[in-house]
């Protein structure tokens, strides 16, 4: 179900609106992606062109001759993936919405590049932020709440 959902860069100076299908979003597991967000692998939503309203204008790097890709030079985040000619859906990264909990991955693409060991941790240990005590410690000194 087509959706309007809002997001952005972490400093908030890029903003937009994307109707996308949260159902319908992926994994693409391949190099370029990797070195352009920094993940194992990045999370997208897509959608037509026309149906993504930047309400503050993105940067733009053209990470190769056919593409290219929305961030903010202000705070750094990785928002998506387009080819140059315009055409095409838009990829916008799933972590850049405000709500990304309606997000459902639907397939992986670039698989032969697909780092398996990092498919599934739910198995590994884990901790909360908050049992952490050594960054709580450095919010509660700068006087604020731990974030999410
Ligand atoms: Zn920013
Ligand atoms: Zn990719």
């Amino acid at each position: 179900m087509i959706r309007a959902m809002g997001g952005g860069c972490q400093c908030g100076r890029v903003r937009y609106t994307a109707e996308v299908e949260p159902e319908e979003a992926y994994l693409c597991h391949c190099r370029m992606c990797r070195k352009a967000t920094g993940g194992v692998s990045i999370a997208y939503s897509n959608a037509p062109p026309e149906k993504v309203t930047w309400h503050s204008e993105p940067d733009w790097y053209q990470s190769s001759p056919i593409a290219h890709r929305p961030f903010c030079s202000h705070c750094g985040t990785p928002l998506g993936f387009a080819f140059l000619d315009g055409k095409g859906n838009i990829d916008i990264t799933v972590g850049s919405f405000d709500d990304p909990t309606p997000f459902r991955p639907s397939k992986n693409y670039a698989t032969e590049s697909m780092l398996t060991a990092w498919t599934d941790t739910r198995h590994l240990p884990g901790m909360t932020s908050a049992e952490n005590p050594n960054v709580v410690k450095r919010w509660e000194d700068a006087g604020l709440e731990p974030p999410e």
